[in-house]
């Protein structure tokens, strides 16, 4: 920090983007204070182990990696504090008058900011479902599928992503159900025949997840009929749910340009957004990807072109 109080350079999100690009900005001399939130580390919190993430070559888990991330950004002087921000003010002439970002604990000015916020699996609300995640319950087919070779197992949802996963899970598991809660599905044309086509894919339609059965592991899921109340169990020992993704981006609304599922647009090429030092990094603004991997790639990148930003306006 300056001796005027502003910061260089503030990152907004404890996840691989947010870590990953204070990492980089702190090697870089750029003295980035975190502002990692009390969700720290994200989506990997609720992940067992990840066998994806290169350099592990027997896996790590999730928090594990997310604990060396943040050890690794606070090596080189990233000043990470576990604060919330609740309101953000971003300035059309940074260079004159800072962003300004509040916590609880007051208010953060910076010339750049990268958004890593990141984005959260919909989940369905049970409390069978959040005791079970991690074992059986997934909200990743790519980081999970690999487990379940030659089990049975149920996907959620009615979308892209449901057809997707249920297609891409075949290759590991003997069976796999989706279960939606309406006889229509919203997934493209394409991707519903690829998955009808599939005989390792069976259908329950107009069917709502009730329950996640078993002790210290799932072992079947009970559904309920949407429009009435007959229910039957399916034994399964995976459950994938995949009805969306919500990115966390209330905070940036009438500020930063989304999509219409409120994700950050990005300047193509770039991870700079339509505002002036702000820069978005990560699940927040990719709804395509979302692996540990990317996002940090993408923290990366953030944090090379706020420098660069950076250097521009002191040139
Ligand atoms: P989505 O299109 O919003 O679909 C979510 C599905 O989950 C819907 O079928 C919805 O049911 C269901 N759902 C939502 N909340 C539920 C709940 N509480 N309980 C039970 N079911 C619930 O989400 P998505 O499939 O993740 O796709 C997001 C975006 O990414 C879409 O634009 C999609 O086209 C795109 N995408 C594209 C590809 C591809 O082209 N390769 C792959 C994946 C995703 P209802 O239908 O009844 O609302």
């Amino acid at each position: 920090m300056a001796d005027d109080g502003i910061h260089e350079l503030a990152i907004i999100g404890g996840g691989p983007a947010g870590y990953t690009a204070a990492l980089y900005a702190a090697r870089g001399d750029l003295h980035p204070v975190v502002l990692e939130g009390y969700a720290a580390g994200g989506q990997l919190m609720i992940t067992s182990e990840v066998d994806n993430y290169p350099g592990f070559k027997e896996g790590i888990m999730g928090p594990e990696l997310m604990q060396q991330m943040r050890a690794q950004a606070e090596r080189f002087g990233a000043d990470i504090r576990t604060e919330d921000v609740t309101a953000v003010r971003f300035s059309a002439d940074p260079i004159a008058t800072p962003h300004e970002l509040d916590t609880h604990a007051g208010t953060i000015k910076a010339r750049a900011v990268i958004v890593a916020t990141g984005a959260t699996a919909r989940q369905i609300g049970l409390e069978s479902e959040a005791r079970l995640q991690g074992r059986g319950v997934s909200y990743c087919a790519v980081c999970d599928g690999a487990f379940f070779r030659e089990h049975e197992i149920v996907v959620v949802g009615g979308g892209d992503s449901a057809m997707e996963e249920a297609s891409f899970l075949t290759k590991f598991a003997s069976k796999v159900t989706i279960v939606h809660r309406r006889d229509e599905l919203r997934a493209s044309k394409v991707m519903i025949d690829r998955a009808r086509a599939n005989p390792k894919i069976a259908w329950e339609l107009g069917y709502v997840v009730e329950e996640c059965l078993g002790e210290d592991a799932l072992s079947a899921i009970r559904i309920r009929e949407t429009e009435g109340t007959a229910t039957k169990e399916i034994p399964c020992t995976g459950l994938f749910v995949a009805i969306g993704h919500d990115p966390t981006t209330t905070l940036f609304q009438g500020m930063l340009d989304m999509d219409e599922n409120g994700y950050l647009l990005q300047t193509p090429g770039s991870t700079a957004t339509k505002v002036a030092g702000v820069f978005a990094a990560g699940d927040v603004a990719d709804h395509v990807y979302r692996q540990a991997i990317t996002a940090a790639g993408n923290g990366c990148q953030a944090a090379l072109d706020a420098e660069r930003w950076l250097t521009d306006i002191e040139a």
